[in-house]
C-alpha cells in the first residue's frame, strides 16, 4: 500500500545556528520518513527558515545588515549540520519567499471572506527614538511585584511574575533606552472565538487521531468556558506596525502580518516551491494544489512542545476556514536534556553542539542511533547520558549488531571466494524468527516507537548471537572436513546481518549503504525482508563498518570551550579559516592548507615499539620494521604490523631495535614489491632532500607505551 507524505519539521528562527535540540527533531523526522520511503511511500519532507519578525530586523540592523541578506548568511550555514546527520529534506525554502508571500495573503483574504478577520485600536508601548512599536521582549523596566530592575515586558526572572508590559515600573527601550509612550494602533485580529472556530476545533483536537493523548487533554482546556463564560482561546492578533520585517497585509498600507502568522505557512510555501523547482512554475503549480486536494494525501508535522497552541489551534483553523486541507498529525516531542534534567543550554558549557561532534570525528549515526534509543511517540523529555550513549553504541549496535558480519564475512572470503552457501534447518530456524519481528518491528517505526522497534531489534541480534556462540565458526574453521558445516553457519549470519540492516535503515542510513555495497546488492527495502540472498550469491570484502566511541572524545564534546563569549548576533556563521603568511617555507616547504580538526582526527596516530628492523635485499632505501602497536596482547604473543619505511640512508637496523616511535594506524595497507606494508611510521627531513640530507625518525618521550594515541 503506496501512501502520499507531506512531512515537516519545525520552521527553525533564521537569527542563529541549529542546536542539539533542531538536529534531535530532524533526527526523529527523517528517520520516520525514511522508514516511509522504505515501505514504498512518495514523501515530501520539506522544511524552511523562518525568517520574519522584530527580533530578526533588529538583529540584522545590529549586523549592519538588510534581514534578507542576514536571513540569507544564516541559511547559508544550514547545509553542514543537514549533510553531517543524514538529514534527508527534500527541500529547503525561506518564508520570505515569494510563494509564502502569496499563500498568506490567499489564506488572509478567504479568512476576511468569511468573516473571520475584524479589527480593533490597542494601546501599546512606542519607542520614540526608535519610532516602531516595542515587542514585549524589547521593553525592559522594574518588576511590579518585587522591584527587580532590567526585568523583560512579559515576566519577572527573579520573582517569576507574570504582567503585561504596561505594568512594569519606570520602563524603557531595550533598543535605544528612551523611555517608551503608549500609543495607540489599530490591529487586525484573527477571530478565534467566533463559535464556528470554536465548534471546528473541539471536533478537531478530540478526533482521536491529529494529536497525542497527552498532547489533547493540555490544549482542550484553551476550548472549555470558564466560570465568566470565557474561553482562554481568544481572539488572535495577527498585525504588527512597520517598521516590522514580513508579509504586508492586503488593503492595510503599513500593517504587516505578525511572524506567527505567516511561519506555519512555509511549510506549504517550501512544498509549493519543491513542486515549481522539479515542475516548472505553472505546472508546479497545478501539482501542489491537486496533491493538496487529493484525500490521500497525509500531512504530517512534528514539532517540539514549546509551540503547541501554534500548530494545534491557530493553524489548523487558518488552514480550515481558507478552505485548506487539515493536518493529519501534529507529532510533539519534548526536550533534550543532560545528565540531571538540565535544559541543554550553550553557555553554561554543559551542551551538546552539534558541529563540534562532527569535528570531532564521531559519528553522526552513534547519535541517530542513541536518540532513537530513547525516542517513543510521546511528548516526553529525552535524556542525553555520555555513559549511556557509550554503553548503547559500543554495547548493542556495535557489540551485538556490527560483530555479526565481522565474526562471519572473513571466513566467507578466505575459505568460500566470497560465495553463500546453503543454510541447514537449524539456521533457517533462526532466520525465520528474524523474518516473524518483520511486521511488529514496522508497526513500532510507523507508530513513531522508534525506542521499541530498536529493542526488537537488538533482541533478535541476541538470538544470532547466541547462534553464533553454539556453532563456534572459528573453531569449526581449524577441523578437517567441517567446510560445509563453516560455510552454512557464516551465511546464516550473513543472511541475518542482512535482514537486521534492513531493520535498521531508517535509523542507519549510511551503514546501510555501506552493507549494500559489502553485499553487493541493490538498496534495501523493507520487503526485501521476505527474501534471501541465497546460495552462491557472492559478497565483497568486509571493511570494518563502523568504531566504537572513546570516552576521550565524549570528554572532549562537553568541555566548555575555551573562550565562552558567545559570538555576536547575525554573525554565528562558521569563521573563515586563518590565514597562512605568505611566503613561508620552514624546512624546505610552505606550510600546507589549513584543515579542521576533523580532519587531523581521522588519522590514528600510535606509538610502536620497532620489535625488529632488518635491511631488505633488494633495495637501498627501505627497511622492514615489525612493529609492537600493542594489539591483542590477550594470547600473550602481541600480534605485529610489517612497515616498510625508507630511512635505510640514514639508520642502520640494529640501532632501530626496542626504539619507540609513532605510527600511522589506520593507513590503508600498502601492496609493495616486497611485501604489504601496514602503516607508516613518521620521520623528519627537510624539503629539499639533496640538498640538507638526513631523515629522523620520531621518538615519544619516556613513558609512551606502544599502542598509546598520539593526539
Ligand atoms: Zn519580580
Amino acid at each position: 500500500m503506496s501512501r502520499q507524505l507531506f512531512v515537516t519539521t519545525a520552521l527553525p528562527y533564521a537569527n542563529g545556528n541549529f542546536h542539539i535540540g533542531h538536529i534531535m527533531e530532524y533526527i526523529q523526522a527523517d528517520t520516520w520518513v525514511r522508514h516511509q520511503r522504505m515501505q514504498g511511500s512518495t514523501v515530501h519532507f520539506v522544511c524552511a527558515d523562518d525568517a520574519h519578525g522584530a527580533p530578526i530586523m533588529i538583529a540584522a540592523e545590529k549586523a549592519g545588515k538588510t534581514p534578507q541578506q542576514f536571513v540569507a548568511d544564516i541559511a547559508a550555514g544550514r547545509k553542514p549540520y543537514l549533510d553531517g546527520f543524514h538529514i534527508s529534506f527534500d527541500n529547503w525554502h525561506s518564508t520570505d519567499g515569494p510563494e509564502n508571500h502569496e499563500l498568506a495573503q490567499d489564506i488572509y483574504r478567504a479568512l476576511r471572506a468569511n468573516g473571520l478577520i475584524s479589527t480593533r485600536t490597542i494601546e501599546q508601548f512606542y519607542d520614540p527614538q526608535k519610532a516602531m512599536f516595542l515587542p514585549d521582549r524589547f521593553i525592559k523596566g522594574e518588576c511590579p511585584k518585587c522591584g527587580t530592575q532590567d526585568q523583560y515586558g512579559d515576566n519577572c526572572e527573579s520573582c517569576g511574575a507574570v504582567y503585561s508590559p504596561t505594568d512594569l515600573k519606570n520602563p524603557y527601550s531595550a533598543l535605544s533606552g528612551a523611555t517608551p509612550e503608549l500609543r495607540k494602533s489599530e490591529h487586525y485580529f484573527f477571530k478565534l472565538s467566533d463559535p464556528r472556530c470554536v465548534a471546528f476545533l473541539e471536533g478537531w483536537t478530540a478526533d482521536g487521531n491529529h494529536l497525542q493523548t497527552e498532547v489533547y487533554n493540555k490544549i482542550k482546556e484553551w476550548l472549555v468556558p470558564k466560570e465568566d463564560g470565557q474561553r482562554d482561546l481568544g481572539d488572535w492578533d495577527i498585525s504588527r506596525d512597520a517598521p516590522y520585517f514580513g508579509i504586508e497585509i492586503p488593503d492595510a498600507p503599513g500593517k504587516y502580518f505578525y511572524v506567527w502568522l505567516d511561519a506555519p505557512i512555509g511549510y506549504l510555501a517550501s512544498l509549493k516551491n519543491l513542486f515549481t523547482k522539479n515542475h516548472g512554475a505553472t505546472e508546479g503549480a497545478k501539482a501542489f494544489d491537486s496533491f493538496l486536494a487529493d484525500p490521500a494525501t497525509e500531512q504530517v508535522h512534528f514539532i517540539g512542545k514549546d509551540i503547541i497552541t501554534f500548530h494545534t489551534l491557530f493553524w489548523p483553523a487558518m488552514l480550515h476556514f481558507s478552505g485548506r486541507k487539515t493536518p493529519n498529525v501534529v507529532h510533539v516531542h519534548g526536550f533534550l536534556t543532560i545528565n540531571s534534567g538540565e535544559k541543554m543550554s550553550k553557555s553554561r558549557g554543559t551542551g551538546l553542539d552539534p558541529l563540534k561532534y562532527l569535528a570531532l570525528g564521531m559519528n553522526p549515526e552513534w547519535l541517530r542511533y542513541y536518540l532513537a534509543t530513547k525516542l517513543n511517540a510521546r511528548n516526553e523529555d529525552v535524556e542525553f547520558s555520555p555513559e549511556d550513549f557509550m554503553a548503547r553504541v559500543n554495547s548493542d549496535l556495535v557489540g551485538k549488531f556490527i560483530n555479526i558480519a565481522s565474526r562471519a564475512a572473513g571466513f566467507i572470503a578466505k575459505r568460500f571466494d566470497g560465495k553463500l552457501g546453503g543454510t541447514s534447518a537449524h539456521g533457517a530456524g533462526v532466520l525465520d524468527i528474524l523474518r516473524q519481528q518483520r511486521d511488529s518491528i514496522r508497526d513500532a517505526f510507523e507508530a513513531r516507537e522508534f525506542a521499541r522497534a530498536l529493542r526488537e531489534t537488538m533482541l533478535l541480534a541476541d538470538r544470532v548471537n547466541e547462534y553464533v556462540d553454539q556453532n563456534k565458526p572459528w573453531e569449526l574453521a581449524k577441523q578437517a572436513g567441517m567446510d560445509a558445516h563453516l560455510q552454512d553457519v557464516c551465511t546464516v549470519c550473513i543472511e541475518a546481518f542482512r535482514l537486521l540492516t534492513i531493520y535498521l535503515k531508517p535509523v542507519l542510513p549510511a551503514l546501510a549503504q555501506q552493507v549494500e555495497s559489502f553485499l553487493k546488492i541493490e538498496p534495501l527495502r523493507w520487503s526485501d525482508a521476505d527474501q534471501s540472498l541465497g546460495a552462491g550469491h557472492v559478497i565483497g570484502n568486509y571493511q570494518h563498518l563502523m568504531q566504537r566511541v572513546d570516552a576521550k572524545q565524549l570528554e572532549a564534546l562537553f568541555e566548555p570551550p575555551a573562550d565562552a563569549t558567545p559570538a555576536p548576533a547575525g554573525n554565528a556563521a562558521a569563521a573563515p579559516p586563518a590565514e597562512v603568511p605568505p611566503g613561508a617555507a620552514p624546512g624546505g616547504e610552505a606550510i600546507a592548507a589549513t584543515i579542521g580538526i576533523d580532519d587531523f582526527a581521522k588519522i590514528d596516530l600510535r606509538i610502536a615499539r620497532i620489535v625488529h628492523c632488518e635491511a631488505v635485499p633488494g633495495s637501498t632505501k627501505l627497511l622492514r620494521l615489525t612493529l609492537d602497536v600493542g594489539e591483542d596482547h590477550a594470547n600473550g604473543s602481541p600480534k605485529t604490523r610489517n612497515v616498510f619505511s625508507g630511512i635505510a640512508s640514514s639508520y642502520q637496523p640494529q640501532d632501530l631495535i626496542g626504539k619507540y616511535t609513532v605510527l600511522v594506524a589506520n593507513l590503508a595497507p600498502r601492496k609493495m614489491k616486497f611485501g604489504v606494508s601496514e602503516g607508516m611510521v613518521l620521520a623528519a627531513s627537510h624539503g629539499d632532500e639533496k640538498a640538507n640530507p638526513g631523515i629522523y625518525v620520531l621518538e615519544p618521550s619516556p613513558g609512551a607505551q606502544p599502542g598509546m594515541r598520539v593526539k
